[in-house]
């Protein structure tokens, strides 16, 4: 079976205002640079769904979606705070990103596709249950995880998140519920402020959220020594149903917006890992999801890289 990958010109709309690096030539730069490959014309390629409230619903308030979509409605710019620039459209863009990520959830189950990785903004991760947060309006990524519980009946869930921030949003949707185990590898102390090696869930949750944090300067060794050391031996231990990735490539030695150090080849190593760890405990079901990186000419690079793992390890 293929892997797939989603897309979709739409993701174009939101429109960040001019100078703001979460802007549409990230994705527009990855799609014209897949499209010279090879390889692309293997993908399965795939447009999101359109998807009810209801599923925003599982991983957001209905006072922050209806202040979400109002701000967007009145073209108010700002929503929730001052990194989080919106335009007329964003609502429904931030929708159809979540729609994306819920239709490599209905391909994978149905067996259409070995994995797949969606191409998508605004990216999720900072994104709380009842705010915006770092350039995210929806968690996809939660949404996700969401979903595939309740409308197809997976158990155990695995997220694994090495964009270069911590993934606040998501931690906290899953802090206290064993079903999601959210692991990260990010700079530390660095924004958004969470992410220490002390939160480690709560309640029920203990024990299913798993810091990394790296310092400032950070190299491949290190992340493979995480991976080596913790994060494989935790999905091991975890056998969770399916592997989610929130993939930011903004810990590249290149991106502009933090201070890792990491090649375009260790996002392919650690890609390797994680397919043969899935391929072991799972299936080799994984579901990447684009969050951070903001570099325009490693961020196809590294995507490509990612791509060509997740190709290999189709089953
Ligand atoms: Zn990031």
């Amino acid at each position: 079976m293929a892997t797939g990958l989603l897309y979709d010109e739409r993701y174009l709309n939101h429109d960040t205002g001019f100078g703001h690096p979460e802007c549409p030539q990230r994705i527009s730069s990855i799609v014209l640079h897949l499209q010279k490959l090879p390889i692309y014309s293997t993908f399965k390629h795939l447009k999101p769904k359109q998807i009810e409230l209801d599923w925003i619903l599982t991983t957001h308030t209905a006072d922050y979606i209806k202040r979400a979509q109002d701000t967007c409605k009145n073209n108010s710019q700002i929503l929730d705070t001052p990194d989080v620039v919106v335009s007329k459209d964003s609502f429904e863009i931030a929708k159809l990103a979540c729609g994306g990520a819920l239709r490599l959830a209905d391909e994978l189950i149905k067996g259409n596709i070995s994995n797949g990785f969606a191409i998508l903004r605004p990216p999720g991760h900072h994104a709380e249950a009842n705010r915006a947060m770092g350039f995210c309006l929806f968690n996809n990524i939660a949404i996700l995880a969401r979903y595939l519980q309740e409308q197809h009946g997976v158990n155990k869930i695995v997220i694994l998140d090495w964009d270069v921030h911590h993934g606040n949003g998501t931690q906290h949707t899953f802090y206290e519920d064993p079903s999601v185990f959210y692991m990260s590898l990010h700079q530390y102390p660095f924004y958004p402020g969470t992410g220490s090696v002390l939160e480690t869930g709560e309640g029920r949750g203990i024990g299913t959220t798993l810091n990394y944090p790296m310092s400032l300067g950070a190299s491949d060794k290190d992340y493979k020594e995480a991976f080596i050391k913790k994060i494989i031996p935790a999905i091991k231990n975890y056998k969770p149903d399916i592997v989610l990735i929130s993939a930011g490539f903004d810990a590249h030695k290149d991106d502009p917006l933090a201070n890792i150090n990491l090649s375009t080849e260790c996002f392919k190593w650690m890609t390797e890992r994680i397919a043969e760890t899935a391929g072991e405990v799972c299936n080799g079901r994984i579901i990447s999801l684009l969050e951070g990186g903001y570099n325009l000419e490693v961020l196809p690079l590294c995507v490509e890289e990612h791509l060509k793992v997740l190709s290999n390890y189709k089953r």
